[in-house]
């Protein structure tokens, strides 16, 4: 279904990333693939993961609080594939602090950061990105429902999310005429690295798994086939959309 795309992926830290799920599954429908890493921490991680693939991916370095590191991602990629047709955002942090107690205690300096690294970086990428989808494509982010409904914990986060996916609505109507399509997948909770940093984690896991209709928590395989179906032709009437993929938890009153 992927066949002839390329795709860049922001966000794969382990195996348990979101990004990773989403990343595989792009990789089985036929996409070729370049990882980014935030520092060199994670370069090891990345280059092993994306060998495991069994394809030639490259592999760059980004912060995406840094424009440059961005546009350094970009020309790379330009120079490795030409153009490109995906780019998966799965990228989100806040100072631990500020993801427990009381959402009004939250600093400015925590307000900024994740403001910064969450919601802004789509729209540096998107803008990095853009000259290279000429055939068009599909941009893809991440977000969670405490964008839009009160989540104990995930506090600005949630402020976060929401400005996140604000602007995949704004990014839609700005590359829709290029035939770029942007949408995000508005997943239930996953045990990653990022998401051990919300305070009571493993409380919102049970929570979610009692209550949803489903009445489990989400796989990683069901993100990355949601993946697919937003990245591929399938979905060439979308875009602007958030998309729960979360067991049908946001769908209850009570
Ligand atoms: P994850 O594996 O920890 O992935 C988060 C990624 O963001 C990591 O690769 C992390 O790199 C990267 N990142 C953070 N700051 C960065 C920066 N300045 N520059 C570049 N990369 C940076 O956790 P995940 O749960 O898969 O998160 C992926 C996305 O899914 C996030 O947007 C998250 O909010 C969203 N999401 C998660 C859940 C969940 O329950 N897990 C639910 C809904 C939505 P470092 O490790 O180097 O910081």
């Amino acid at each position: 279904m992927l066949k002839d795309r390329v795709g860049i992926v922001f966000g794969v830290a382990n195996k348990r990333s979101i990004a990773w799920n989403i990343a595989q599954a792009w990789h089985h429908a036929g996409a070729k693939l370049a990882f980014t890493y935030q520092g060199e921490r994670l370069r090891e991680n990345v280059e092993q993961l994306s060998a495991s693939l069994g394809a030639a991916s490259p592999v760059f370095s980004c912060d995406v609080t840094r424009d440059e590191d961005i546009q350094a991602v970009f020309d790379q990629a330009a120079a490795h594939f030409g153009k490109i047709h995906l780019v998966l955002h799965s990228v989100a942090f806040a100072p631990r602090e500020a993801l427990g107690g009381r959402f009004i205690e939250t600093s400015r300096e925590a307000f900024r950061i994740a403001m910064d690294v969450s919601a802004y970086s789509l729209l540096g990428i998107a803008r990095a990105a853009a000259p290279l989808m000429p055939e068009g494509g599909s941009i893809l982010t991440l977000s969670y429902y405490g964008a839009e409904k009160v989540v104990p914990h995930y506090n600005v986060m949630g402020v976060a999310k929401a400005a996140l996916e604000a602007n995949v609505r704004y990014l839609a109507h700005d590359l829709g005429p290029q035939g770029v399509r942007v949408n995000a997948i508005s997943a239930g909770p996953v045990n990653t690295l990022a998401a051990r940093g919300i305070g009571d984690f493993g409380d919102m896991l049970k929570y979610h798994a009692e209550h949803a209709p489903l009445k489990r928590n989400v796989l990683g395989k069901e993100l990355g086939d949601t993946g697919v179906y937003l990245a591929s032709d399938m979905s060439s009437g979308v875009t602007g959309e958030v998309i729960y993929v979360d067991c049908g938890y946001n769908i209850m009153g009570m």
